[in-house]
């Protein structure tokens, strides 16, 4: 508590900081901690020498627009690229569906605040994204949670939840969905799925949100195409709102995302982005248009796909090796996570503290689990460890590291110390 909380409102009492921002602080304190925390793209993957030649040219004087304010809905050049974008993942789309925005958390914020009053329902996987859960709990919405099968989510305990909700008397107006290599389980949603999603959505009258940032970076010879084909390509009446991003493609540090909506929905979240910033930064607009125009995006996303496909197989091989006795893991086909699962004994987010201490750090499940339906400590002995950021070596070390504090932390728990003797 501090003297000005009484000023607070509502909404920000309730607000929450990431566990995986607090991650970070963790890892820039320590020096030498192998990090398998937040999801950040490999360094070594920007295309950092041509990048300095577009922003050169860019900045040669000729055109000094490019450090003015621009049109909130985005840089229009931009806008017609990531149409085109659009039409190759097989949603076409207009001018006036699209939205550049800060960062797809950007658009996260604004699909929260344009769609949702304080308790209207919101429909998550159990586990999901974290920025997600912030950025709905942010306008007060109520998060119901629903068990993701192998498949996402379960279309009975879905509509079971949903009646429940309704009975409840709660409007339910968004399903939030991250179908391609889901953060944090690396979980690629099937077809069929896809298709019996979009059907429950039309009978039920709920908004589909499907956040969509890992697309392109499914693993060659893994997954195709066909198979992050988005729930907005099949999207026949208007049900979804579908973000991406150019953070995994090209770089975070440039915060250009969009929004691709119905026309009427596209033009509330531009009012409301008015107010946040205005416009998404004219600089990085330009920057990331030129790498689209020059053809390096195109040429950055195979070298992508093998990258964090190595990444991941190393991951793999590694926690076979040195685990392969105590944990499980998922098989992703693409993305930047592999979720984990201890033995029943162990808590991960108390295993932390360990982990630390030998060097290595992760996220515990608990976090992507949001439930206001219940008090639960679910996810308690899984665990998110993102293969994207480290190098090679990195990951095999703060994979011997991760064994190393579970071995220990698994013999502290078989036999807790002894009870101290009683005082004298
Ligand atoms: N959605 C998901 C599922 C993500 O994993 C991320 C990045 N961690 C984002 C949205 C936000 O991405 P950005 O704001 O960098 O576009």
């Amino acid at each position: 508590m501090t003297g000005h909380d009484r000023f607070l409102s509502k909404a920000a009492q309730g607000m929450q900081g990431s566990a995986i921002r607090r991650m970070g602080a963790l890892l820039a304190r320590q020096h030498g901690l192998i990090s398998f925390a937040p999801g950040y793209p490999a360094l070594d993957t920007f295309p950092a020498e041509a990048l300095q030649d577009i922003a050169h040219a860019l900045l040669s004087g000729s055109d000094r627009y490019v450090l003015q304010y621009g049109p909130t809905r985005g840089y229009r050049p931009l806008l017609e690229v990531i149409a085109e974008l659009m039409a190759g993942r097989g949603a076409p789309t207009s001018l006036e569906r699209l939205l550049v925005t800060t960062g797809s958390q950007q658009g996260l914020d604004l699909v929260a605040r344009v769609l949702l009053d304080p308790g209207d329902a919101v429909l998550v996987e159990k586990p999901t994204y974290t920025g997600a859960i912030m950025a709905f709990r942010n306008v007060q919405a109520y998060l119901a949670g629903v068990e993701q099968g192998r498949d996402g989510f379960e279309l009975g305990a879905l509509d079971a939840v949903y009646a429940r909700l309704a009975a409840e008397g709660r409007r339910v107006r968004v399903l939030y969905v991250v179908p391609n290599f889901q953060n944090p389980t690396g979980l690629l949603i099937g077809r069929e799925r896809r298709l019996a999603l979009l059907e429950w959505a039309t009978r039920r009258d709920v908004l589909i949100v499907e956040d969509d940032p890992y697309r392109e970076l499914y693993f060659e010879g893994a997954a195709t195409e066909e198979d992050v084909r988005p729930l907005r390509a099949d999207d026949r009446d208007e049900r979804v709102v579908y973000l991406s991003s150019f953070s995994k493609t090209l770089a975070p540090g440039f915060r250009v995302a969009w929004v691709d909506a119905p026309e009427a929905l596209t033009a509330k979240f531009e009012l409301a982005k008015q107010a946040a910033d205005m416009c998404t930064g004219t600089f990085d607009q330009r920057i990331v248009h030129e790498v689209a125009r020059t053809g390096l995006l195109a040429r950055q996303l195979p070298l992508l796909r093998s990258h964090y496909r190595d990444k991941c197989h190393v991951m793999r091989e590694a926690l076979h090796r040195e685990l392969g006795d105590l944990v499980t893991w998922s098989e992703p086909r693409g993305g930047f996570f592999l979720w984990a699962r201890l033995p029943d004994t162990l808590d991960a987010d108390h295993l932390i503290e360990r982990a630390v201490r030998h060097g290595v750090v992760y996220v515990a499940g608990e976090a992507f689990f949001a439930d206001d339906r219940q008090e639960t400590h679910e996810g308690r002995n899984l665990m998110r460890l993102a293969f994207s950021a480290p190098s090679h070596d990195r990951i095999r070390e703060g994979v011997s590291r991760l064994a190393a504090a579970i071995r220990e932390e698994l013999s502290a728990v078989s036999s807790p110390s002894p009870a101290a003797p009683p005082a004298r």
